[in-house]
């Protein structure tokens, strides 16, 4: 626990959180500021601060985030129409909470290539 990080204090229930889903190891929880009729994030309960500092670390635990990713897509019925999984990586790319999450965005044709 990293008593600064405001994903960490969900975890610990210090924030409350619209959970979905809650795993051993992981806990999904909708985005405050949804982007998408179905917006919810993924994280592992142990602090990691990115997907790549995770993937080098645990990478068990790398292969259970993005399974829930999958069964976050299946529980909200998006899984058949298609969903997109977003790990912003670094402050260029948009992360701003840096404990490592997985947006998981649904219910709407989105754009691609992405701004
Ligand atoms: P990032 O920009 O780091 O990839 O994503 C951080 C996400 O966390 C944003 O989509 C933002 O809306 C969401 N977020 C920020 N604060 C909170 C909060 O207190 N609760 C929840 N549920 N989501 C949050
Ligand atoms: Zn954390």
């Amino acid at each position: 626990m990293d008593s600064d990080c405001l994903f960490c204090k969900i975890v610990s229930g210090d924030v409350p959180a619209a959970v979905v889903r809650d795993r051993p190891r992981t806990l999904a929880f909708r985005d405050i500021n949804p982007q998408a009729p179905t917006h919810v994030l993924v994280i592992p309960k142990e602090h990691h601060s990115s997907a790549s500092e995770l993937a080098q670390t645990d990478p068990g635990l790398t292969a259970e985030l993005l399974l829930e990713t999958a069964a976050v897509a299946a529980d909200e019925g998006i899984a058949d129409s298609g969903y997109r999984v977003v790990l912003n990586t670094g402050s260029e790319a948009g992360q701003t909470v840096f404990h490592v999450h997985a947006h998981v965005l649904g219910g709407r044709r989105m754009a691609w290539p992405p701004g």
